[in-house]
Protein backbone atom coordinates (compact mmCIF):
# COMPACT_ATOMS: atom_id res chain seq x y z
CA UNK A 1 0.00 0.00 0.00
CA UNK A 2 1.36 3.55 -0.46
CA UNK A 3 0.94 5.73 2.50
CA UNK A 4 -1.00 8.19 0.78
CA UNK A 5 -2.11 11.43 3.23
CA UNK A 6 1.12 11.21 5.33
CA UNK A 7 1.92 13.97 2.67
CA UNK A 8 -0.08 16.86 2.64
CA UNK A 9 1.74 19.48 1.03
CA UNK A 10 1.24 17.28 -2.07
CA UNK A 11 -2.38 19.55 -2.81
CA UNK A 12 -0.47 22.38 -2.10
CA UNK A 13 -0.92 24.27 -5.98
CA UNK A 14 1.39 21.48 -7.20
CA UNK A 15 -1.69 18.50 -7.40
CA UNK A 16 -1.40 18.66 -10.69
CA UNK A 17 1.87 17.75 -11.36
CA UNK A 18 1.67 14.75 -8.93
CA UNK A 19 1.10 11.25 -10.35
CA UNK A 20 -2.10 9.85 -10.32
CA UNK A 21 -2.17 7.59 -7.51
CA UNK A 22 -5.44 6.58 -7.38
CA UNK A 23 -5.47 5.61 -10.95
CA UNK A 24 -7.34 2.30 -11.29
CA UNK A 25 -4.82 -0.73 -11.33
CA UNK A 26 -6.58 -2.73 -14.47
CA UNK A 27 -6.16 -6.39 -14.31
CA UNK A 28 -4.04 -7.16 -17.24
CA UNK A 29 -5.43 -10.92 -17.86
CA UNK A 30 -8.96 -9.29 -18.80
CA UNK A 31 -7.49 -7.77 -21.75
CA UNK A 32 -6.68 -11.22 -23.49
CA UNK A 33 -8.94 -10.59 -26.52
CA UNK A 34 -9.86 -14.63 -27.47
CA UNK A 35 -10.07 -15.91 -24.14
CA UNK A 36 -10.77 -19.64 -24.00
CA UNK A 37 -14.27 -20.50 -23.57
CA UNK A 38 -15.34 -21.27 -19.75
CA UNK A 39 -12.46 -19.30 -18.83
CA UNK A 40 -14.10 -16.09 -18.45
CA UNK A 41 -14.47 -15.95 -15.32
CA UNK A 42 -11.25 -13.18 -14.75
CA UNK A 43 -13.64 -11.10 -16.71
CA UNK A 44 -16.98 -12.04 -15.20
CA UNK A 45 -15.86 -10.85 -11.36
CA UNK A 46 -15.40 -7.55 -13.09
CA UNK A 47 -18.77 -7.49 -14.16
CA UNK A 48 -19.73 -4.96 -16.90
CA UNK A 49 -17.46 -2.17 -18.39
CA UNK A 50 -18.90 0.97 -17.19
CA UNK A 51 -17.48 3.57 -19.87
CA UNK A 52 -17.05 7.07 -20.29
CA UNK A 53 -20.39 8.43 -22.60
CA UNK A 54 -17.89 11.01 -24.22
CA UNK A 55 -14.99 8.77 -25.65
CA UNK A 56 -16.43 5.68 -24.06
CA UNK A 57 -13.02 4.92 -22.69
CA UNK A 58 -13.60 2.26 -19.42
CA UNK A 59 -13.86 3.97 -16.62
CA UNK A 60 -14.92 1.03 -14.09
CA UNK A 61 -16.53 -2.24 -13.85
CA UNK A 62 -19.57 -2.98 -12.03
CA UNK A 63 -18.12 -5.06 -10.03
CA UNK A 64 -16.73 -2.29 -8.39
CA UNK A 65 -20.30 -0.72 -7.57
CA UNK A 66 -20.58 -0.51 -3.81
CA UNK A 67 -23.26 1.18 -1.28
CA UNK A 68 -22.08 3.85 0.59
CA UNK A 69 -24.74 5.19 3.67
CA UNK A 70 -27.29 2.19 2.25
CA UNK A 71 -27.46 2.70 -1.10
CA UNK A 72 -25.53 2.78 -4.68
CA UNK A 73 -27.72 5.33 -6.60
CA UNK A 74 -28.05 8.56 -4.79
CA UNK A 75 -29.68 11.68 -6.16
CA UNK A 76 -28.07 15.32 -4.75
CA UNK A 77 -28.78 18.73 -5.91
CA UNK A 78 -25.18 21.21 -5.70
CA UNK A 79 -25.53 24.22 -4.77
CA UNK A 80 -25.88 25.62 -7.70
CA UNK A 81 -28.98 23.94 -7.96
CA UNK A 82 -27.97 21.32 -10.69
CA UNK A 83 -29.73 17.83 -10.06
CA UNK A 84 -27.23 14.56 -10.30
CA UNK A 85 -27.58 11.38 -9.70
CA UNK A 86 -24.75 9.22 -9.18
CA UNK A 87 -23.18 5.56 -8.45
CA UNK A 88 -20.79 5.23 -5.91
CA UNK A 89 -17.84 2.88 -7.09
CA UNK A 90 -14.63 1.55 -5.22
CA UNK A 91 -12.81 2.09 -7.38
CA UNK A 92 -12.46 4.10 -11.23
CA UNK A 93 -9.97 4.93 -13.91
CA UNK A 94 -10.30 8.57 -13.40
CA UNK A 95 -8.15 11.68 -13.10
CA UNK A 96 -8.62 13.40 -10.14
CA UNK A 97 -8.15 16.99 -9.64
CA UNK A 98 -9.05 19.78 -7.33
CA UNK A 99 -7.81 20.33 -3.61
CA UNK A 100 -9.94 18.06 -1.20
CA UNK A 101 -12.74 19.63 0.57
CA UNK A 102 -15.59 19.07 3.12
CA UNK A 103 -17.66 22.24 2.21
CA UNK A 104 -20.85 21.07 0.62
CA UNK A 105 -20.23 17.55 0.50
CA UNK A 106 -22.84 15.22 -0.11
CA UNK A 107 -21.49 12.20 2.42
CA UNK A 108 -21.16 13.11 5.96
CA UNK A 109 -17.06 13.56 6.76
CA UNK A 110 -16.34 12.65 3.53
CA UNK A 111 -14.01 15.57 1.35
CA UNK A 112 -14.63 15.43 -2.18
CA UNK A 113 -12.29 16.17 -5.30
CA UNK A 114 -13.50 16.48 -9.03
CA UNK A 115 -13.28 12.83 -11.22
CA UNK A 116 -12.57 13.26 -14.86
CA UNK A 117 -12.41 11.16 -17.55
CA UNK A 118 -8.29 10.29 -17.96
CA UNK A 119 -9.42 10.62 -22.18
CA UNK A 120 -11.35 13.13 -22.83
CA UNK A 121 -11.19 14.92 -18.93
CA UNK A 122 -15.18 15.10 -18.96
CA UNK A 123 -16.60 15.88 -15.31
CA UNK A 124 -18.09 12.30 -14.68
CA UNK A 125 -17.97 12.83 -11.13
CA UNK A 126 -16.07 13.00 -7.68
CA UNK A 127 -13.99 11.56 -5.41
CA UNK A 128 -14.92 10.75 -2.00
CA UNK A 129 -12.75 10.12 0.52
CA UNK A 130 -13.17 10.21 4.61
CA UNK A 131 -11.32 12.15 6.54
CA UNK A 132 -11.27 9.49 9.75
CA UNK A 133 -10.34 6.34 8.07
CA UNK A 134 -9.10 7.43 4.74
CA UNK A 135 -11.07 5.32 2.94
CA UNK A 136 -12.47 6.34 -0.42
CA UNK A 137 -15.13 5.89 -2.94
CA UNK A 138 -15.94 7.91 -6.13
CA UNK A 139 -19.54 8.79 -6.97
CA UNK A 140 -19.86 9.15 -11.08
CA UNK A 141 -23.15 10.50 -12.79
CA UNK A 142 -24.67 8.25 -13.84
CA UNK A 143 -26.35 9.78 -17.38
CA UNK A 144 -22.32 10.41 -18.25
CA UNK A 145 -21.79 6.62 -17.93
CA UNK A 146 -22.93 4.07 -20.29
CA UNK A 147 -22.93 0.81 -19.04
CA UNK A 148 -22.41 -2.13 -21.25
CA UNK A 149 -25.51 -4.73 -21.13
CA UNK A 150 -22.65 -7.45 -21.11
CA UNK A 151 -23.24 -9.18 -24.42
CA UNK A 152 -19.81 -8.16 -25.92
CA UNK A 153 -18.02 -11.21 -26.54
ZN1 LIG B 1 -14.08 10.27 -21.70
Amino acid sequence: MIGLGQNSNCFSGRWLATPPLYFFKQDTATKKKSAPEGKSSAVLDHGKAVRCAYCKTVITYQGNAESMAGKHVHHFTNPGGFEFTIGCYRKAWCRIVGVPTLEWSWFNGHSWQYALCNQCQEHLGWFFQNTQDKTSFYGLILDRLIIEDGSNT
